[in-house]
C-alpha cells in the first residue's frame, strides 16, 4: 500500500487538529504531515489512521495517539543528527517521525514479531533506524550516550540503567505511573549525578514489561 491524495488530505487535517490542541513545534508537525501513518496499520483501517486516537496493532499492543507522539517528540527537543534511543518500537510510527526529523534512531522492542514488522515498514518507506529485539530496561549502552531517550510504554519508575545512558544535557521522556494513567515526565541530566524532573500532563500507555517475547 502506498500514500495517496486522500491520505495526504487527512494528514493535513490531523496536523491542523494537533495545532489546535496546542502542539506548536513546527518540525514535529512537519514530520506528522510527512509520515503516512496508515502504512503502520492494517490497510483495512485506513479510515482510522488519521483520527487522533491510539489504535490496536498486533501482539496486543497499540500505535500511540498522534497527539501523544507529538507531545513526546516535542518534549525531547531534538535536532538533526541527535542520537535517540526509543524503548517500545511497536508499529515503528514514532521511530519514523524521529527519522523524518533527521534524528539517528535506535529502537528496542520486546515482541519479536513487532520488531520484524516495524523494521520492514520503515525500510519500505525509505527511513533508516537501528532496530533491536530486546528488553528496553537494559537500554543499548554500546551506542550511547544519547541526546534523548524516549519510553513509549508506561514505566512504574524511571529505569536507572537508562538514565546512565543519557548525555549530560540529554533528556529522557517517560510516561510514569501504574496502569490506570501516567504522568508524562521529562528527566534532564544536568551533571554526572544530577537530574531534574518536570511533569507534562497525564496519558494512558500499555505497560513497560521486563523480558522478551518470542512471538
Ligand atoms: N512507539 C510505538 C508505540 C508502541 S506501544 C509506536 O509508535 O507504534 C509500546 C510498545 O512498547 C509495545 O510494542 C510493547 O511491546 C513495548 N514494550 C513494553 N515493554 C518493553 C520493554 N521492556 N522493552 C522493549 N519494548 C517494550
Amino acid at each position: 500500500m502506498t500514500d495517496s491524495f486522500e491520505a495526504k488530505g487527512k494528514r493535513k487535517k490531523l496536523v491542523d487538529e494537533l495545532r489546535k490542541k496546542g502542539i506548536s513545534d513546527e518540525e514535529v508537525l512537519r514530520a506528522i504531515n510527512a509520515v503516512p501513518r496508515h502504512i503502520f496499520m492494517d490497510p483495512a483501517f485506513l479510515n482510522h489512521a488519521y483520527v487522533d486516537k491510539a489504535f490496536p496493532i498486533t501482539s496486543g499492543q497499540t500505535i500511540s495517539q498522534p497527539y501523544t507522539v507529538a507531545v513526546q517528540t516535542s518534549l525531547l527537543r531534538v535536532k538533526k543528527r541527535d542520537k535517540v534511543l526509543e524503548v517500545g518500537t511497536g508499529s515503528g510510527y514514532q521511530a519514523a517521525i524521529l527519522a523524518e526529523m533527521g534524528v539517528k534512531v535506535y529502537t528496542i522492542e520486546r515482541f519479536r514479531d513487532l520488531y520484524i514488522k516495524a523494521q520492514r515498514t520503515l525500510t519500505s518507506l525509505g527511513y533508516s533506524a537501528d532496530f533491536f529485539y530486546g528488553d528496553g530496561y537494559e537500554g543499548k549502552e554500546q551506542y550511547g550516550p544519547y541526546d534523548g531517550i524516549l519510553i513509549t510504554a508506561a514505566a512504574p519508575e524511571v529505569p536507572d540503567t537508562l538514565l546512565q545512558q543519557l548525555k549530560t544535557g540529554g533528556r529522557l521522556v517517560v510516561p510514569l505511573g501504574k496502569s490506570d494513567f501516567q504522568v508524562m515526565t521529562v528527566v534532564t541530566r544536568t551533571g554526572q549525578d544530577s537530574f531534574e524532573y518536570s511533569s507534562h500532563g497525564t496519558f494512558v500507555f500499555v505497560p513497560m514489561l521486563k523480558g522478551i517475547v518470542n512471538e
